[in-house]
């Protein structure tokens, strides 16, 4: 551990206005900008990262929560995206066991060809992951079937196949990841939103224009690099950079819904691997509910809090029904998220766009800054590699080795019980631990409903860089998700707790239970 700070917004931006010049600075704070930051720290690079919003607010919070090579695309026999995937799965449940877990998914058949096909192409996604296999794929009987997914049709029912994919907690590794690079000795401000690119005389960027989005206060950052990270945001950036520039992503909609676990009782999740238009869906169980999704849809326009289409809610209430026995209605969704893909449609000779690819792309522009865009969660260290050896082929740094391979994230604890409601802090759960001990009144509910402590709040404040009630109940712990009209009950508790230890007044707790139900709103589904 290099010169560790707090994770502390304070601390951090002094820190940040000390240094004159940093070697590498990355706009945006989602999966591709935290591994980057991990990345060129532990390399040696002076770092700094600058988030808009909160860490992850973007489509980082809004996955499926699968660590995952990607069988839909194994079907499309793209096997080196697959091969490099499954890698990386098994490296993220080596690096971070306490926010991965191996789960087990079944496909269910209902034709005789079925078992013998998936059998098949799940025996390579095995054979693909080598020895970092998360466990064997094979046949499941109709009884067995029947008895691991309790609420299954059983009508025409044949069997079912199981294989093993992970399963994580996105914004909480995203935390984690922040709080890594800080301690390999980066610096990471959320809440600071870039304005502008600074260049030289030779129109190479030198560095950014950035605003404190708590005070409005303006400052100049300069850097020998700039990383433009910001996933559906990156043209925003590129046309900072050249005003005019052809557009490069095309963002594509996912919508998950999220309902009570009757809907899926059990452990396993199921995969349905075509669905009436062709797309994979899935139903997985996460913490105490059930995500089922997601949609692809193409969108136009791009926004923090993008809004999910009817059609994308009728099509998985539709789909998922089509294969329980208790039926799903509008009624019964705890919680409706979309998240934007930020698919990059590469150009051919002509400048006319190819397919779109679902692998990461890193371009670099005229004035030097680099884009790096689209791929997976799963792959964010690779990603991260990739773009920062790209910086060193090109001459913009010194050489020197990834060394993330076998970097443990921050929490890293070998052995934790899923059942033990703190088990997502891993290491540091003993230090939540202690605070209750201290005040057993922060051992308490926050809502009675459900297992959320009042030490996580306070935890979040001071030691996860929550700033907002939102912070708190979207992204540190995840009830937003799982149940947004609990998550509003919550806010006023919440709202108290922070005030209190980030030394707010009675004014900042008002608006922020306001802005917050007001945000909540849109992940309740209107009936
Ligand atoms: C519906 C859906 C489901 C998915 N499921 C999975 C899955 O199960 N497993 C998996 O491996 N992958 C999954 N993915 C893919 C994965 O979520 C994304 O590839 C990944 O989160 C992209 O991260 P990012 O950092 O590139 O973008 P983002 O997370 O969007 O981060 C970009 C950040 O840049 C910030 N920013 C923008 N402009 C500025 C500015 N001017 N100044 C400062 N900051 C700025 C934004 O606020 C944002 O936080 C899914 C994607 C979607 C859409």
């Amino acid at each position: 551990m290099k010169g560790y700070l707090k994770f502390n917004r304070g601390e951090l931006l002094n820190k940040a206005k000390e240094d004159v010049e940093f070697d590498v600075l990355i706009i945006g704070g989602g999966a591709t900008g935290l591994g980057i930051a991990i990345d060129s720290a532990t390399r040696g690079y002076k770092t700094l990262l600058l988030e808009q919003l909160d860490f992850a607010k973007g489509t980082s919070s809004r996955s499926t929560k699968l660590v995952h090579g990607g069988v839909r695309y194994l079907a499309q026999a793209n096997i080196s995206l697959v091969r490099e995937a499954l890698k990386e799965r098994g490296l993220l449940e080596k690096n971070a066991p306490h926010l991965v877990q191996n789960k087990t998914f079944l496909i269910p058949n209902y034709t005789w060809w079925e078992g013998p096909y998936y059998t098949l192409g799940l025996k390579t996604y095995d054979f693909l992951a080598g020895n970092l296999s998360l466990g064997a794929s094979k046949h499941v009987s109709k009884k067995e079937t029947i008895r691991k997914l309790k609420s299954i049709k059983k009508d025409k029912l044949k069997g079912s196949v199981s294989y093993q994919d992970g399963q994580f907690d996105d914004s909480r590794l995203a935390v984690n990841m922040a709080q890594t690079a800080i301690e390999q000795g980066a610096t990471l401000l959320n809440y600071f939103k870039v304005g502008n690119l600074t260049k030289d005389d030779d129109q190479k960027v030198k560095g950014v224009e950035a605003t404190d989005m708590e005070t409005q206060e303006k400052y100049s950052f300069k850097s020998k690099v700039v990383i433009n990270a910001t996933g559906v945001f990156t043209d925003d950036i590129l046309q900072m950079d050249k005003p005019g520039a052809k557009k490069r992503i095309q963002p594509s909609q996912g919508v998950h819904l999220v309902f009570d676990r009757s809907f899926l009782p059990g452990k396993d999740a199921m995969m349905i691997p075509k669905t009436s238009d062709g797309r994979v869906l899935f139903a997985v169980p996460w913490h105490d509910k059930v995500i089922v999704g997601t949609t692809d849809v193409q969108v136009d326009n791009h926004d923090v809090e993008p809004l999910a289409k009817e059609e994308e809610v009728d099509f998985i209430l539709e789909t998922f029904n089509r294969f329980i026995k208790k039926k799903v209605s509008r009624d019964d969704v705890k919680s409706i998220y979309a998240g934007l893909r930020p698919l990059v449609a590469p150009e051919d000779e002509n400048g006319s766009t190819k397919e779109i690819s679902r692998g990461h792309k890193i371009f670099v522009s005229d004035s030097g800054v680099i884009s790096v865009t689209g791929g997976k969660w799963t792959t964010y260290r690779k990603i991260a590699e990739d773009s920062v050896d790209k910086l060193i082929s090109i001459g913009k740094l010194p050489n020197k080795k990834c060394a993330t391979q076998d970097l443990p994230i921050h929490g890293s604890v070998e052995t934790h019980n899923v059942d033990d409601h703190l088990y997502v802090y891993g290491s540091d759960k003993p230090k939540l631990q202690e605070l209750i001990d201290k005040d057993p009144d922060l051992g308490e509910k926050i809502h009675p409903k459900l297992d959320y402590l009042k030490v996580e709040v306070l935890w979040a404040a001071r030691n996860e860089m929550a700033r907002t009630v939102e912070d708190v109940l979207a992204r540190r712990v995840r009830v937003l998700f799982l149940d947004a009209k609990s998550s509003i009950e919550m806010a006023p508790e919440v709202a108290k707790i922070m005030a209190k230890e980030l030394n707010k007044d009675d004014e900042w707790q008002k608006q922020q239970i306001a802005e917050f139900t007001a945000l909540a709103k849109g992940y309740l589904i209107d009936n």
